[in-house]
């Protein structure tokens, strides 16, 4: 009988082995380590135990066919493409009780019967022919049943996309011959191999083509009949090793196991069949798409290619770097309550900023030398019954994003409505947004000093809404509150404890810190900065962390008010400098113990990230050469968007992604945070798009590009202007308007103080003409940070109307002093200009 170990049968049946132990636990067997031997007797018990845990009975069906079904695109020399469907079936037919109890009766004599014949052999010398032939039967049914005991593995192994690893328990046999080539390509089945040769007339990029794989010649029908006829590309030696071996079983094949995630670089694949790099390149350049060394292949291409060299392919979860990292989390300790967090919605105008503010002032402010300095998008405040932490981003929008990422970071709603309006809109959005993301409300009930207040209006309007008061048998609670003059801030405050004592919330401070990121900006000389609220555990200056795509030691906390920090535990805010880049509002937060594995992680992601990019852009250019060729296409404004802050950045992206009709649509093929870059001009060359700037510059390599290429870049500094211009264009509207012009641009060089006239910029004209009498504007690594005119404009000693490229002078800025040395200096004007998109 075989025996494997747990650890071979988990493989076997691609389950970890934790997992297998535990089941093997639950069915009543001993084992607990990974090297101990698994008997069959033992092997039946567990899919036994498995079954019923499964749930399943007698009446099954009989017969299960499993079905795969992968559809590829090939592209053929021509340009053309054509899709090939690959189709994997499989029957799998269950014995009922009674004939397996047959079987077990058969198997049980026949043992006997060749016991018994062994014996008489040793006995008797001349009925030696006659045993021999008996025993010989024997062993081959016993071989059979050994084949029909290993049964529910292989099945469960071959089934493996459909099929629970416990579902065909021994009574299933595979009624499907075993075919001598499937040692080589266990994947596929002989139909499979039948139809790809069909297929093969159509594929004649692969199998025309395609040179024959070194690593792994085929099997001798495949040869004869997809490679046989036809010999270019290949070498004597192989065709003659070929022809020798005709009908044969090809000996010693190498067929390696490759893994494939979502995606593989060109050279990782190679690695993995051992091969070089060159092979792969030249047996996909056959194929008909040139690749290099470190592209990037799809799975489904990396499969093709793998296993059209011969070997087997094995799909990854993708997220093995991912799961390995959540495991590495150790996430221990006591938990204890934590504070909740709060986000305050509502319809404009009814009060949402005026109530922020007026605690934040009241409870925040109180006792801090300084008071408020920053805005961080959230803060916490202290009460007499406990914290409570604001999420100060208010608006939807914030609460949506972050909910669109998966993110959870509010405990509870304050749902602000004005006594003197009523339920509005957004009001009703609100209450949509809270009821969907399944987090309480609490109500304030704004102005309530104002006369006409109507709180029983209010609450009539709710209660129809299925926001039913307290007092009326319901469970939300309404405060009447002014966020004027501060009445019934003292209770909307304690509701919301109230509310939170409710939901038990609770977190573990002992552990690592993990969280969510709540905002993000690129900030002139102190790079990233993320403000991210601690959910769970403490975050500490020093730590590893890893944010989304981002990664990086937190070089330095900063508390609400600007404050540095050494730590914060759950529900606190902070603003953490040091990671490599502007994490997305709602991206997670975790601290790691290892800077390579968190390089890893976000390297991975940045990869899966820069793929998702790539592929948009791709489609990008697909549609163009649609949209160039049919009528009736939908026409397509492809933009790609550049922003100071990512705040900015997401408002503008949804904005302009509502826009449109049945006819035209607006697509944001790319954007990002900071200055646009030679990236994000071939990003629009690529994908046909137009170059949007709000409040940031090109740079001198993205503007060549522009004007080598006459990319249509504009630059904005009212998100309503670059709405306007989007929806004219899509509208065929856009006439002449007013358009700015850049005029001259001077870099710092170095800053002098002057106590009559403050600070003077020495500058050098690197572009165009400093004009004394025009606006301008201060950028510091391409994004605008000031805005306003020249105080005095100097070369030497005297004042001049205006500076040629290549001139020194000196500029005073008005009422800005802070210039700093690398700003430049940008001058233009606003002109009367025709426009078209
Ligand atoms: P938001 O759009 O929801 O953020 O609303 P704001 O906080 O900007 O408030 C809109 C207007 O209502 C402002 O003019 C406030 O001064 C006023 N307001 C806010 N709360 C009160 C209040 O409790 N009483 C009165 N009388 N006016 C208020």
């Amino acid at each position: 009988m075989t025996q494997v170990t747990v650890k071979e049968l988990a493989q076997v049946v691609d389950t970890p082995v934790e997992r297998l132990l535990q089941q093997m636990r639950e069915a009543g067997l001993s084992h607990t380590s990974a090297e101990q031997v698994v008997t069959d007797n033992e092997k039946q018990a567990l899919l036994a135990h498995l079954k019923s845990s499964h749930g399943e009975r007698l009446e099954e069906p009989r017969k299960i066919t499993l079905q795969r079904k992968t559809t590829t695109t090939l592209k053929v020399a021509g340009s053309k493409t054509i899709s090939v469907e690959v189709r994997k079936k499989k029957t799998y037919v269950k014995r009922s009780p009674a004939e397996i109890e047959a079987e077990k009766q058969r198997e049980l004599e026949e043992q006997r019967a060749a016991e018994e014949a062994a014996r008489l052999k040793a006995e008797e010398e001349a009925k030696r022919q006659a045993e021999e032939e008996a025993r010989r039967q024997a062993e081959a049914q016993k071989a059979r049943e050994e084949e029909i005991a290993k049964a529910p593995v292989s099945a469960a192994v071959e089934a493996e996309p459909v099929a629970p690893v416990v579902a065909p328990a021994p009574v299933v046999e595979e009624r499907k011959k075993e075919e001598p080539r499937r040692v080589e390509k266990p994947a596929r089945s002989d139909e499979d191999e039948r139809r790809d040769r069909k297929h093969a007339q159509h594929r004649p990029s692969l199998k025309d083509k395609a040179p024959a794989p070194r690593v792994a010649p085929r099997s001798a029908d495949d040869e004869s009949e997809g490679f046989g006829r036809r010999g270019g590309g290949r070498g004597k030696a192989k065709l003659k090793k070929r022809n020798q071996h005709g009908f044969q079983s090809p000996t010693g094949p190498i067929v390696r196991e490759v893994s494939i995630g979502e995606t593989i670089t060109v050279a990782e694949l190679a690695q993995q069949m051992a091969v070089k790099a060159a092979e792969v390149i030249k047996f996909m350049f056959k194929m008909g798409s040139p690749v290099t060394i470190n592209q990037v292949l799809d799975r489904e291409t990396a499969q093709l290619v793998a296993e059209e060299l011969g070997h087997k392919v094995k799909l990854v979860s993708d997220n093995a770097l991912e799961e390995q990292l959540a495991e590495s989390l150790k996430f221990e300790g006591e938990a204890q309550s934590r504070a909740p967090v709060v986000t305050v919605m509502g319809h404009v105008d009814h009060g949402k900023t005026s109530l922020l503010d007026y605690i934040r002032r009241a409870k925040v402010a109180a006792g801090e030398a300084g008071g408020i300095t920053q805005h961080i998008g959230a803060y916490h405040v202290e009460t007499d019954r406990g914290m409570i932490t604001f999420l100060d981003t208010p608006g939807h929008a914030a609460f949506t994003a972050m909910r669109a990422r998966g993110a959870k970071a509010t405990d509870i709603v304050i749902l602000v409505v004005a006594a003197d309006d009523g339920v509005m809109p957004q009001t009703e959005e609100a209450v949509q947004h809270a009821k969907a993301a399944g987090v309480p409300i609490v109500v304030a009930v704004n102005k309530i000093d104002k006369p006409e207040a109507d709180l029983d209006r209010i609450k009539n309007d709710l209660a129809a809404r299925d926001v039913i008061p307290e007092e009326w048998g319901g469970d939300t609670q309404f405060v009447p509150v002014s966020a004027k003059v501060g009445t019934g801030v003292d209770e909307l405050l304690e509701a919301v404890l109230l509310q939170a004592e409710v939901l038990e919330l609770k977190a573990t401070p002992t552990a690592p810190g993990r969280g969510v990121v709540v905002e993000s900006r690129l900030d002139k000389g102190r790079g990233p900065v993320a403000t991210l609220l601690v959910q769970d555990g403490t975050l500490r200056q020093g730590d590893m962390v890893l944010v989304g795509v981002n990664y990086g030691r937190v070089r330095a906390m900063l508390d609400e008010n600007g404050k540095p920090v050494k730590e914060a535990g759950p529900s606190i805010p902070v603003e953490i400098l040091g990671l490599d880049g502007t994490p997305d509002a709602g991206d997670e937060m975790t601290v790691v113990a290892d800077e390579k594995k968190a390089r890893e992680v976000a390297l991975f992601r940045q990869g899966k990230f820069r793929e998702v990019k790539l592929a948009r852009q791709h489609s990008a250019k697909l549609e163009n050469i649609f949209e160039t060729m049919g009528q009736d296409e939908k026409k397509t404004l492809n933009i790609v968007l550049k922003a100071d802050v990512r705040g900015s950045l997401e408002a503008l992206q949804g904005a302009l992604s509502d826009l449109g009709n049945d006819e035209v649509q607006v697509r944001v093929v790319g954007g990002g945070v900071g200055g646009i870059t030679e990236s994000d001009a071939n990003l629009a060359l690529a994908s046909n798009a137009v170059l949007f700037g709000f409040n940031v510059r090109a740079d001198a390599g993205a503007r060549k590009i522009v004007e080598q290429e006459g990319l249509d870049l504009r630059y904005y500094n009212v998100i309503y202007d670059i709405i306007e211009d989007v929806k004219k264009a899509l509208s065929g509207m856009l006439g002449s308007d007013v358009r700015e012009n850049i005029l001259g641009i001077a870099e710092v060089r170095d800053v002098f103080r002057s106590p009559k006239f403050g600070a003077i910029a020495g500058c050098m004209v690197v572009e165009g003409i400093v004009h004394r009498n025009r606006p301008i504007r201060v950028l510091r690594d391409d994004v605008v940070i000031f805005e306003g005119e020249l105080e005095s404009l100097r070369r030497f000693k005297d004042d001049v109307s205006e500076v040629r490229a290549g001139m020194e002078c000196g500029i005073g800025v008005k009422s800005y002093n802070d210039v700093k040395v690398g700003d430049k200096i940008e001058v233009f004007e606003k002109v009367q200009v025709a426009r078209s998109l």
